[in-house]
């Protein structure tokens, strides 16, 4: 069967609009918020009220029609594609843009058609991690203790990103530490509840124009409905709830870093053009200058990363379990952009490593694409186990 990499016409304008606003508004401060970080940038207003606005307006064809071949390209296509556009002008700054938070994503992917419609316009952090764990995310110890009509929630997280800017978080807490990994449930939480507080902002190495949040919880009360998915705690079904996120939102990260590598390339391919050395895809790599040799071979690295992300775009769209898929679009865009970046930064040399030039700054902002919603070793840990058919006791 023929594999049809044209994007569908309806995502045209997503691509042009996203295009539009990393080169007119992202590249233009993109330097700015690297300088002055925790400072909101006010130039994310607007963007902000244009995204939700094209989120209603796009509302028919996120619902993901079938085409006439039968398959559905909907929100999640959409999504990367958004994702990639924007991350070539800024990471930090697209992790910014009110109401496209990894809360959101959350929401998308387990909530139910009221909950759908009841939070449509928040702009929601995701809080997973805690002092105690980070990538174990089984180990969750805030906990959620129904109380009449309401849960009432205690806890400690950190490194939340948009967490001082969000107006919703979505957190994960535990309804009964006793039963493990199947009592874990997320909650929508309004950053205004009384008892939310924010405790403090992280000093970063890149992305410095994302704020990254430590957030507390004492005893803060939100509705029961606010629980995302199924109240029960279904011991056979494990984790399948809340981890149903990554699913989502692991693809987006990889076209993250797409888009910040795309930026590189482009980049260090001007670099190797001034130098004189231009890449001749007609020519085998070998009878060519070492520097566009190695060109070459991130490019391709780069093309495999999109590749795997569409994929696992695609099959989330299409209701397929993509599990492994998404893990490995991120495993393999995030150690790509990393070393895309840092590569370009080794050959641009003196000129790249200069803060006149923007390759320093995406040798910075890269890494945390192969960090945050799950690491390196972890996407390859979860690849592994789906690949040999073993479960999470069997393969830690
Ligand atoms: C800028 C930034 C933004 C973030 N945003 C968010 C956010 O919005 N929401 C949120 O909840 N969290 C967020 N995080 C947290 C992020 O998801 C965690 O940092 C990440 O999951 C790793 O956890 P850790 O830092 O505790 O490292 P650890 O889990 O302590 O891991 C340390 C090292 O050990 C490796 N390792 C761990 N377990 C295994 C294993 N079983 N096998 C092999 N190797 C292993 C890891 O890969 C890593 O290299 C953010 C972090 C940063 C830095």
């Amino acid at each position: 069967m023929a594999i049809n990499l044209e994007l569908p016409e309806k995502l045209n304008s997503t691509v042009e609009r996203a295009r539009m606003a990393a080169e007119h508004i992202f590249r233009p401060i993109t330097r700015k918020y690297d300088k002055a970080e925790h400072e909101y940038p006010v130039e994310l207003d607007e963007l902000g009220k244009l995204a939700k606005k094209a989120r209603s307006g796009d509302k028919d064809a996120d619902g993901g029609t079938a085409s006439d071949e039968g398959t559905v390209n909907g929100a999640n296509l959409r999504s990367v594609l958004n994702a990639r556009e924007l991350s070539w002008g800024d990471v930090g700054l697209m992790l910014s843009i009110p109401h496209q938070g990894l809360g959101n994503a959350a929401i998308a992917a387990v909530a139910n058609d009221e909950q759908l419609e009841r939070f449509a316009d928040v702009w929601a952090a995701m809080a997973i991690t805690e002092p105690s764990f980070g990538s174990d995310s089984a180990a969750v110890s805030t906990t959620a203790v129904r109380d009449g009509d309401d849960y009432v929630i205690n806890g400690e997280k950190i490194f939340v990103t948009a967490g001082s800017r969000a107006d919703h978080v979505v957190v994960w807490a535990t309804l009964d530490k006793s039963v493990g990994r199947a009592a874990i449930k997320s909650f929508v939480v309004p950053m205004k509840t009384d008892g939310v507080t924010v405790a403090r902002l992280e000093h970063k190495l890149g992305i410095k124009s994302s704020d990254t949040a430590v957030v507390r919880f004492e005893d803060v009360r939100v509705p029961a409905d606010n629980l995302l998915g199924t109240p029960e705690i279904e011991v056979k079904k494990g984790f399948g709830g809340v981890m149903q996120t990554f699913d989502n939102t692991r693809p987006v990260v990889a076209a993250m870093a797409v888009g910040l590598g795309r930026a590189a390339l482009e980049e260090l391919r001007r670099m190797l053009e001034e130098a004189g050395h231009e890449v001749d895809y007609d020519r085998p790599v070998a009878a060519q200058h070492a520097a566009v040799a190695e060109y070459i071979r991130l490019e391709s690295d780069w093309e495999a990363s999109w590749m795997l992300t569409l994929r696992a775009a695609w099959m989330a769209d299409n209701k397929e379990p993509n599990s492994a898929e998404a893990s490995m679009s991120k495993a393999k865009a995030g150690r790509t952009v990393t070393d895309l970046t840092n590569k370009a930064v080794e050959i641009g040399s003196a000129a790249a490593y200069s803060e006149t030039e923007l390759l320093e700054k995406w040798a910075r902002d890269s890494k945390i694409l192969d960090i945050f919603e799950g690491t390196q070793q972890i996407q390859q840990l979860i690849i592994a186990r789906r690949v040999l058919g073993k479960s999470s006791a069997d393969l830690k």
